[in-house]
């Protein structure tokens, strides 16, 4: 059975105090679905909000590392060194990472490879700019973006891979996909998925959704068949917004 797992994007917002404040604020939040919640602070905040969000069943994940495990490579970070402060998770491909740092499918995979043999799961971000959407693009440019950086890993690996599919022109817009777009393409994905692997890895496969979801439309597009989850920016930094989506399952 796959999860349902909503996780929050901090991105490049709140210093320590803040971290402190907000998770603190998500503990006092009641949890009445069965998502998974994950948020994902800055690498400065992580070992202060891992050790914070203890027992809260709140997972603290990173939003990104290098696929080297050590070295001359100024102002990275390893997947090693994620483990030793105990984070098990990270995004990877988050479409302001490719925009802005030129992160790419062949980059990408290599950073995948990295997570999976240091046992790190993957949140694997992907999704088509509007220009692709406006030229009727989108599945190809989403399925060579799985293909490219996930195609060439075992079946088993995917035990540690989430899939966020995250439109670029939806992301921090305010413009949604509406829940038939997202589930068109979601049903899309498992099906590139299952002429890969086969159906039953598949429909094991959790696939988010991302792109300016909050509170008032969380609920109509989680309720569509092939939408396992949310992956949440804006609606993240708010306690009452980040839980009344959690809770929208
Ligand atoms: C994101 O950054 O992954 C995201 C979905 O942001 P927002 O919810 O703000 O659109």
């Amino acid at each position: 059975m796959r999860k349902h797992i909503v996780a929050g994007n901090w991105k490049m917002n709140n210093g320590i105090i803040q971290t402190e404040t907000l998770i603190a604020d998500l503990k006092k939040q009641e949890k009445t679905s069965n998502a998974e919640v994950m948020i994902a602070p800055t690498f400065t905040n992580l070992w202060h909000a891992f050790q914070s969000s203890k027992q809260s069943g709140i997972e603290v994940i990173a939003q990104n590392m290098h696929f080297a495990e050590e070295g001359a490579y100024t102002g990275e970070i390893s997947a090693g060194m994620l483990k030793s402060i105990g984070i098990q998770t990270t995004i990877l491909g988050h479409s302001e990472r490719r925009a802005y740092f030129n992160e790419t499918d062949e980059s990408l995979a290599k950073k995948v490879d990295a997570a999976m043999a240091n046992d790190i799961r993957v949140i694997f971000c992907f999704g088509e700019e509007l220009s692709d959407r406006k030229a009727g693009n989108e599945a190809s440019v989403v399925e060579s973006q799985i293909k490219n950086a996930l195609f060439h890993l075992s079946a088993d690996a995917f035990t540690n891979i989430v899939l966020a599919y995250e439109p670029v022109w939806a992301i921090g817009t305010g413009e949604t996909a509406t829940p038939e777009q997202a589930q068109d393409m979601h049903a899309f994905i498992r099906k590139t998925l299952a002429e890969k692997y086969g159906n039953d890895l598949a429909d094991s496969v959790s696939i988010l959704y991302g792109g300016s979801v909050k509170p008032n439309n969380a609920k109509e597009i989680f309720s569509k068949p092939d939408v396992d989850g949310g992956l949440i920016g804006g609606a993240s930094l708010k306690a009452e917004d980040f839980f009344a989506i959690v809770n929208a399952f």
